[in-house]
């Protein structure tokens, strides 16, 4: 038995927007970000909270076998899932190992600010990670999370080479990172990587957010809409998490 264990923020035994098909989802406490419109505040402590739990391997796998007969995959998020990777580690060689999950595809839903080490330590055992980036002006996202995004670059060239960049995720903040300029370098960008990823435009919306997250405007379907076309026209899959 192992004796790893995680502090968990939430799991929910089946999810269709963590990635592709039905999901069980685990939400791991802690993050390195403090982003303005983190819609999970709650999930940014390091340390345990009133709602959260410290979870072994054999529990989350118990869980995720109790689902498995519902589930395409799993999917570790956050919070930061990568701050507890050794724990996301094992748990996904468990679960390859399982006759009742084997056949689950298991991936890192990620804000990027991962050293390669832990890329490189993960990849056997996942099959992607989905990264969100925030922004690729990096003014820009130090204003929406007080972090730099050079580990985030970083970390989307680095799974691009070992061939695990399965999604690429933007949240639309209006007038802040949703420029035709800024959109259209950001397009660039993705596009010199060698297997392009798809992009996920999602609308900020105030719903969880803190009070600071008060003087950002949400995102209408309008924004969303026109950043998705605007990353298409360059030759990019993207889509609305909607559609
Ligand atoms: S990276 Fe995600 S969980 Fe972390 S602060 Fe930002 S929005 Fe919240």
């Amino acid at each position: 038995m192992s004796s790893t264990r995680a502090l968990v923020a939430d799991a929910i035994p089946a999810s269709c927007v963590d990635g592709p098909g039905n999901r069980y989802v685990l939400f791991l406490q802690g993050c390195s970000f403090d982003c303005l419109a983190c819609h999970n505040p709650q999930t940014i402590c390091t340390r345990s909270t009133p709602s959260t739990r410290w979870a072994s391997i054999e529990q989350i796998l118990h869980e995720v076998v109790a689902a498995a007969p519902f589930l395409s995959g799993v999917t570790v998020s956050g919070g930061e899932a990568t701050l507890q990777w050794r724990f996301v580690l094992e748990l996904f060689e468990r679960l390859r190992e399982h006759d009742a999950t084997r056949r689950l595809s298991r991936l890192v839903d990620s804000n990027g600010d991962a050293d390669p080490a832990v890329w490189d330590a993960l990849t056997p055992a996942m099959e992607g990670a989905m990264i969100d980036l925030k922004a690729l002006d990096a003014e820009v996202h130090r204003f929406l999370t007080a972090r730099g995004n050079e580990r985030v670059l970083a970390s989307l060239r680095h799974l691009d080479e070992l061939d695990r960049l399965t999604e690429v995720r933007l949240l639309v903040v209006p007038g802040v990172n949703d420029s035709a300029d800024q959109l259209a370098r950001t397009a660039e960008w993705l596009l010199h990587l060698h297997t392009v990823p798809p992009v996920k435009v999602l609308a900020f919306r105030h719903a969880g957010t803190r009070g600071v997250a008060r003087r950002l405007r949400e995102a209408t379907d309008d924004d969303v809409e026109r950043a998705v076309a605007t990353l298409a026209a360059t030759g990019l899959v993207a889509q609305s998490c909607s559609s």
